[in-house]
């Protein structure tokens, strides 16, 4: 029962977002509404701004047609500008107050018992029942970041894990508890008040907890601390018995090392416990720029591998061509220095932070023009530097959002939330974003980074690139060094290929090329994105052992689908992959 204090906290709480929305619908949706109908009369009088515009391709691939379908496709941007970025500002208004609420009125614990007693209930009654079908999670394909479409969740039982909130913030043991859907916006807004933060924070707001562990997770600090599942104590989850079960170095070992990857093969995490450490106010920034691919790749690895103490906290590279990137190194600080500037890049009417790199960069013109810069950011605004831009794939939804007269006005509502995108794709959307988009992301041995850009180079012709450095520790788990060299880099390709522009991009071929490439050199392929790979090929790049012990353990074969089923299109039909069968290919 909710207590005096909590209904006045709800109270308040539910006026102000009333408020909030009633204020949005007078002044806000007019002023989108304006806007994207602006942006329409100009756009179909003059045609588009750019040519080859992702609309544009997804039309040209589309033999038939109907007239609606395809001006709901070619004017998808004044869509996006009327109604996906209010519509993103009241849900992101409405998780703001709700997380407030929570914190406020600490009622997280108690109703976290009841949560996980919740899920319990939902596995034991799926037990009653015979256990027809493997179960996942309920959350719907369209509210999660990646942009595949779930087929398999047409072929299983749903089980509802709605887990959205901070447990319990422990400043002895220095960790922070909390449950599988908060976001890391939600925890960075949460710990930074508080003077904390977690080793590794990925940085998209609107990434989970559970996605992160259950899938994976990496950021610009994971050469000292490795991908975010590793900065975890202690996992709970529920699994197909429907008891709980708690996994730590110390208590259940082989399962905390088995969650991670494991794309709910195993059962359904309800918490989790992330190390913290403290929190300083700015980062203080290097750019290095470079006009040379063998030199800013020896670079690039020499920061990642310099011994902790001497490396910088954060490491990270944006490729703008083959021979062109600029390095950032940095580190928190308390203060910001006379020696340089503070650029509070996170402020909506600052330009978008890949851009504002890019302008650093030899020979481009821009401001600085090639020489090393360093910088003061905001903690939060290094963190979530490229959510604004979504990486550099809001330049292709809306391709106005840079311009400075629309980051003034509507800067402030970017970026439109990912899963609300995801409701503006027409047939012919969702193709382009299948056959002629790319969205990947490799961990390569960082010795193997040169070469790698050769590679996506030859194959993706996509720029920037996104280089993150990341270490590999030996122990047993999904993904382990099979060769002696245990610092990776991820190198991450986002958009459409400029041969997609030209019509002469064929995305599965390019993307199996990638993948051998990958697996030759003892890589591993980020999994939430697409993968082609053979159910061998998969098992052999991801090692097995541990999980496929752990599954027949606890009973977890009949009881939830095995990663391979989840996350690759050789999976086959709804149905085999919902079951597990998968076509066995080679
Ligand atoms: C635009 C974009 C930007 C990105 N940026 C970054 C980035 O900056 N850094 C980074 O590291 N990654 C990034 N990613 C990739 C991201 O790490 C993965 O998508 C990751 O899996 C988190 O996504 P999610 O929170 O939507 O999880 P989901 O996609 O919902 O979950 C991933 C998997 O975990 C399983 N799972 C989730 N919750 C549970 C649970 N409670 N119990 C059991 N199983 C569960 C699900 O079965 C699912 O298969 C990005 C992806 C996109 C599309």
């Amino acid at each position: 029962m909710m207590k005096l204090k909590e209904l006045g906290l709800l109270a308040v709480m539910a006026t102000i977002l009333f408020w909030i929305v009633v204020l949005i619908c007078i002044f806000v949706l007019p002023l989108t509404v304006s806007l994207g109908a602006a942006y329409f009369a100009v756009t179909f009088v003059l045609g588009s701004f750019s040519p080859n515009t992702i609309e544009d391709i997804a039309l040209a691939k589309m033999k038939s047609i109907s007239p609606l379908a395809k001006f709901a496709t070619k004017h998808r941007a004044p869509l996006v500008m009327a109604f996906v970025l209010p519509m993103s500002l009241v849900f992101d208004t409405f998780f703001y107050l709700r997380t407030q609420f929570i914190v406020r009125s600490n009622s997280a614990p108690d109703m976290h018992d009841q949560r996980v007693e919740e899920v319990q209930r939902q596995v034991k009654q799926w037990i009653a029942d015979g256990s027809q079908r493997p179960m996942a999670t309920a959350r719907p394909g369209w509210l999660v970041i990646s942009p595949k479409y779930m087929t398999y969740k047409a072929g299983v039982h749903k089980v509802k894990v709605d887990m959205y909130d901070v447990l319990e913030l422990d400043e002895e043991a220095m960790t922070v508890r909390v449950e599988p859907c908060v976001s890391m916006g939600q925890l960075s807004h949460v710990l930074t008040a508080k003077g904390y933060t977690i080793p590794v924070l990925p940085e998209m707001d609107d990434l989970t907890v559970g996605g992160l562990i259950c899938g994976c997770g990496i950021e610009s600090s994971s050469h000292l601390y490795g991908l975010f599942q590793a900065t975890c104590t202690q996992f709970e989850i529920v699994g197909a018995d429907g008891e709980l079960h708690r996994a730590s170095e110390d208590e259940n070992p082989e399962l905390f090392r088995a969650i991670p990857w494991s794309y709910g093969s195993l059962g359904f995490l309800v918490s989790a416990t992330i190390r913290i450490v403290p929190a300083k106010k700015f980062v203080k920034l290097t750019y290095t720029p470079f006009d040379d691919a063998a030199a800013y790749c020896k670079y690039f690895e020499e920061q990642s591998k310099l011994p902790e103490g001497e490396a910088a906290l954060f490491v990270e590279g944006l490729v703008y061509s083959k021979d062109r990137a600029v390095i950032m190194t940095g580190n928190m600080v308390d203060e910001v220095g006379d020696d340089a500037p503070l650029n509070a890049i996170g402020s909506f009417w600052k330009p978008w932070f890949f851009k504002h790199v890019e302008s650093l960069l030899t020979g481009m013109g821009g401001a600085n023009d090639g020489a090393e810069v360093v910088e003061y950011l905001p903690l939060r605004d290094y963190y979530h530097r490229h959510t604004r831009s979504i990486f550099w794939e809001a330049q292709d939804i809306i391709p106005i959002g840079n311009h400075p007269l629309f980051r003034l006005l509507f800067g402030w509502m970017m970026p439109p939330k990912v899963s609300f995108l995801k409701l503006t794709q027409t047939e012919a959307l969702h193709r382009m974003y299948k056959e002629q988009h790319v969205i990947q992301d490799m961990l390569v041995p960082i010795n193997k980074l040169q070469l790698s850009i050769e590679k996506f180079d030859e194959q993706y012709q996509l720029y920037p690139l996104w280089l993150c450095p990341m270490k590999l520790f030996d122990v047993p788990g999904f993904v382990q060094p099979k060769i002696d060299e245990h610092m990776f880099v991820d190198i991450g390709a986002y958009g459409v290929p400029e041969s997609a522009r030209r019509g002469e991009f064929d995305g599965e071929a390019s993307g199996k090329v990638v993948e051998a490439f990958v697996a030759e050199h003892k890589g591993f392929q980020m999994l939430y994105a697409d993968s082609y790979l053979s159910r061998d090929e998969f098992r052999s790049m991801f090692d097995h052992t541990l999980l496929d012990k752990l599954r027949k353990a606890t009973k977890a074969e009949r009881a939830f689908p095995e990663p391979f089923a989840k996350v690759c299109h050789k999976a086959g039909s709804t149905a085999d992959a919902a079951t597990g069968k998968a076509k066995k290919t080679n």
